[in-house]
């Protein structure tokens, strides 16, 4: 796979690659210029050859949105036409969420169509699903591609949590990447805005749960907080270092709660270096209160991520002043 048919700007040849060297980084784009809410069917070329995931509600595919400001690549949630209002109102409550967040780790969702189905179109994140990326391309991602990423997805999060939205759903099939360097989060199809007051969101009702990425307290009282979220942020680590591995092997997810509740937690996968396991164990503290949120978090993958990022480059110098 060309992970970097994305790259148009020249990158310094003394440094690694990094998300602002893509095109399409753009944190300070003008919202006005193509994030109108309401796109019209005749600004959307969608390709039916191209499936990029599917689900109950319909696929996803490739497409071109066409605006005064050019054209762009996207990726477009297709409702199935046959589906009910409660879908339909769902795929809404994700466009609303979505449509309240900017920040370069967090797939942008350019506007909704209503026409011969609801449609959803979001900025295209072309290399896929993160776990899928790091199974296939397990020759070429470094650990330090992996901790890049990982410290992009801490920065996402923590956008997240200042705005006081909850995911409920980090994984790593919800991490998208733009190439091998630039990673986005995705699917807000579970995700909720807090109230000003309230520091969580109380589910009435048990649902079709990822209960392999939920917290104690979101399995025992249905409670969901950005500290829930960090505890998903540590099985999304653990799968990302296992490159793409399934957590929890076999086990079912009672058998996981019990795992967790005798105080059991996933070993260190074999390529993880120690300091990120460290993370990950810290993020799975059974005490919601005494969990690390996300900017300690976010401070502690920057703080690696830089160490080891100036740990080549002097390194690389060193061999460039070597005599022959
Ligand atoms: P679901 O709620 O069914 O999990 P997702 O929003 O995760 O829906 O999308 C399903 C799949 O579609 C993803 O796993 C991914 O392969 C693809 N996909 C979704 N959004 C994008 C995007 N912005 N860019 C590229 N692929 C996408
Ligand atoms: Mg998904």
């Amino acid at each position: 796979m060309d992970t970097h048919r994305h790259l148009e700007k020249d990158v310094p040849k003394n440094r690694e690659v990094l998300p602002m060297d893509s095109s399409v980084f753009n944190p300070y784009h003008n919202p006005n210029e193509v994030r109108k809410f309401n796109i019209q069917r005749s600004q959307l070329l969608i390709d039916d050859e191209v499936e990029l995931g599917s689900g109950n509600f319909g696929c996803v595919k490739k497409g071109t949105l066409k605006t005064d400001s050019g054209q762009y690549d996207v990726a477009i949630k297709v409702l199935k036409s046959d589906n009910e209002k409660l879908v339909q109102e769902e795929m809404m409550r994700e466009a609303e969420i979505m449509h309240q967040l900017s920040n370069p780790f967090i797939v942008r969702m350019l506007g909704l169509c209503k026409a011969e189905s609801l449609m959803l179109v979001m900025e295209m994140a072309s290399a896929g699903p993160l776990n899928k990326f790091l199974s296939n391309n397990k020759d070429t991602v470094t650990v330090e591609d992996i901790v890049n990423l990982m410290h992009q997805v801490s920065m996402g999060m923590k956008y997240l949590e200042e705005k006081n939205f909850v995911h409920r759903d980090l994984a790593a099939r919800n991490v998208l990447l733009v190439d091998q360097q630039y990673a986005k989060i995705s699917d807000f199809g579970l995700s909720k805005a807090l109230g000003a007051d309230d520091n969580y969101y109380k589910a009435r009702t048990a649902g079709k749960w990822p209960l392999k990425w939920y917290a104690p307290e979101c399995i025992n009282f249905h409670k969901f907080s950005s500290k829930s979220d960090v505890w998903s942020f540590g099985i999304t680590m653990w799968e990302a270092f296992s490159y793409g591995g399934k957590p929890y092997k076999k086990m079912k997810g009672p058998e996981v709660i019990r795992f967790i509740d005798s105080g059991n937690r996933m070993e260190c996968p074999p390529a993880c270096p120690e300091r990120m396991y460290a993370v990950m164990k810290e993020c799975w503290t059974y005490k919601h209160e005494d969990r690390p949120d996300f900017k300690k978090v976010s401070e502690s993958m920057q703080s690696y991520h830089y160490s080891i990022s100036n740990k080549a480059k002097l390194e690389g110098a060193a061999a460039a002043a070597e005599p022959i």
